[in-house]
């Protein structure tokens, strides 16, 4: 079996797979650390900061942030939570080559020495996709952000309208309309082949999880492909 804790897994898929269910499972079981840009964007647009005025409008229209931008949220983050000796799922990061190009180099520094990464995709159909998003509520807590489903009962919070874990609103993302969600999956599908081309390229493994299961399942196919099931 691998040493569960010397791995940085970038997540690959479009909005909605179910990347984020996965990384909560992960967290909990193992205590691993996980990176979503896209709750760190959020987060930097709730808080008004500089950084947030500047992505407000890619985010609103689904379109993507600067990579300049984003590789220097990962770098920070990545290069402090490497140091905790636990494997770290990136998610919804890297989004294009430039940015796959960023992380690379950033590995070349010694902190990474140890450690392998591994590309895991999430496929699901594009239609599955939209009703899933379309339906989903996440926390308005900036630091939880969990994801609930209205269609889903295994997803759906015990309160209605309530965070399970930290009892605040849930509310629709403002690209969760369906309009939206259309734009993000053409979006993510104008730069996945590069990037698949991209690691295959550098020999980065990549292996690919079906996501039409329920989320025990996924995340069980997930440890058994990733060679990491005991
Ligand atoms: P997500 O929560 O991953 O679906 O991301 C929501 C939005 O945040 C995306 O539609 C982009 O506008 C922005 N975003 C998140 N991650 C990235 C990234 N790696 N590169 C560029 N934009 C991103």
């Amino acid at each position: 079996m691998n040493d569960i804790n010397n791995h940085i897994f970038i997540f690959l898929g479009a909005p909605g797979v179910g990347k984020g269910a996965i990384s909560h499972k992960a967290i909990e079981r193992f205590g691993w650390k996980k990176l979503s840009t896209g709750d760190l964007c959020r987060k930097h647009i709730s808080e008004g900061t500089l950084l947030g005025k500047e992505i407000d409008f890619a985010i609103k229209s689904g379109k993507l942030v600067s990579d300049l931008i984003i590789i220097e949220m990962v770098k920070s983050w990545l290069i402090d939570q490497i140091k905790l000796k636990k494997s770290v799922i990136l998610d919804g990061f890297p989004r294009t080559v430039i940015q796959a190009e960023g992380l690379l180099d950033l590995m070349q520094s010694s902190v990474f020495n140890e450690i392998s990464l591994i590309v895991v995709e999430f496929v699901l159909d594009d239609e599955l996709i939209v009703k899933r998003l379309t339906s989903r509520l996440i926390c308005s807590n900036k630091v939880c952000q969990k994801a609930y489903s209205t269609l889903y009962a295994p997803l759906q919070s015990k309160k209605q309208g309530v965070c399970d874990d930290c009892s605040s609103l849930l509310i629709q993302r403002a690209d969760d309309k369906e309009d939206i969600v259309r734009d993000r999956l053409k979006v993510y599908k104008l730069h996945v082949q590069a990037l698949k081309q991209f690691y295959k390229e550098r020999s980065i493994p990549l292996v690919t999880v079906n996501a039409h299961q329920s989320v025990e399942n996924v995340f069980d196919s997930f440890l058994s492909i990733a060679g990491l099931s005991a």
